[in-house]
């Protein structure tokens, strides 16, 4: 890392970075860019690579908590939207520096990565559209040199020039050829939603009520929840059994002392609200007991996390 740099790192470590404030932000990505420049200006590459990586931490820090503030209030595609840029620049990112170093040491990156993608395993969005399509002139971002199989420039998809990122641009489409509904799709942004589905957010709502900030220690674990049997005295003994597996119940749960669901239990630090269970599938349970719960954690069932109305 280049030292000029280490000021912006060290500020990124303390509590006080102005995710938020936007013209004290503004400032700081002023310094980089003039940093930058001045790099580039005496060609040093590695000084502006670290000005990228720099700029990059922070606009995906932003990105997280700005993710975190939509998740508190409730705007849950927005918050997805902002997950969605976030783990796409870690992955970006990543590549091109080693964080576990020193340097980079208590900015938390692996955990924000892994809490991006803990945060979007708990949205209710499985299928996601993704198109293809004849592109008719693809140009070098770094170059402006149309790509094509007879041209090609110098520049390495994703490699870092005088501070910036090389992607190919598609300037121009032909034709979109067809829409395929996948569940991994390159860019997760236009997820599937059926009209006779409500998505449920029950899980992110509970753990955004429960924890104090978004690096609050909190804590997504996959989990099963044993629920009595006199929670679903209304299933036939030849109904399909309540925890999901589609076997009947008479030759599935019935068999055992409980009915297992899978469940999430989520950890928190905080002290708040920490006393019930929550049934996504079943609703008309209410399962509260209390002897089950430890301090600052709770089990929420979700064997899916939409359901049909
Ligand atoms: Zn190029
Ligand atoms: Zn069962």
């Amino acid at each position: 890392m280049n030292e000029e740099l280490i000021p912006f790192i060290t500020k990124l470590k303390t509590k006080d970075f102005p995710f938020e404030d936007n013209e004290e932000i503004k400032t700081i990505f002023k310094e980089i860019r003039e940093l930058k420049q001045i790099f580039v200006n005496k060609d040093d590459q590695n000084g502006a690579k670290d000005c990228w990586i720099v700029e990059t931490i922070i606009n995906n820090r932003i990105r997280y908590e700005n993710a975190w503030i939509s998740l508190t209030q409730r705007k849950y595609e927005k918050a997805w939207r902002e997950l969605v840029f976030c783990e796409k620049w870690f992955e970006y990112l990543l590549p091109h520096f080693n964080y576990m170093d020193e340097d980079y040491s208590d900015l938390f990156l692996d955990e924000i990565e892994e809490r991006t993608k803990t945060l979007m395993s708990l949205f209710p969005y499985y299928l996601f559209f993704s198109p293809s399509y004849v592109i008719k002139k693809l140009v070098c971002s770094i170059c402006n040199e149309e790509i094509n199989p007879f041209n090609r420039c110098d520049h390495k998809l994703r490699e870092i020039y005088n501070g910036e990122i090389c992607f190919r641009i598609i300037e121009e489409i032909k034709e979109i050829n067809h829409l395929a509904l996948t569940r991994f799709p390159r860019w997760k942004l236009r997820y599937f939603k059926p009209d006779n589905v409500n998505f449920n957010y029950d899980i992110l709502s509970i753990l955004i009520d429960r924890s104090e900030n978004s690096m609050d220690g909190w804590n997504v674990i996959a989990d099963k929840l044993g629920l009595s049997h006199e929670n679903f005295k209304h299933f036939q003994p030849d109904h399909y059994c309540p925890c999901g597996s589609f076997k009947s119940y008479k030759e599935c749960c019935m068999k055992n002392d409980s009915v297992y669901i899978n469940a999430y239990r989520i950890d928190t630090n905080s002290k708040r609200n920490n006393n019930h269970f929550i049934s996504m599938r079943f609703r008309q349970i209410k399962v509260e007991e209390e002897e089950k719960i430890q301090h600052g954690s709770s089990v929420i069932v979700d064997p899916e996390a939409f359901y049909f109305d």
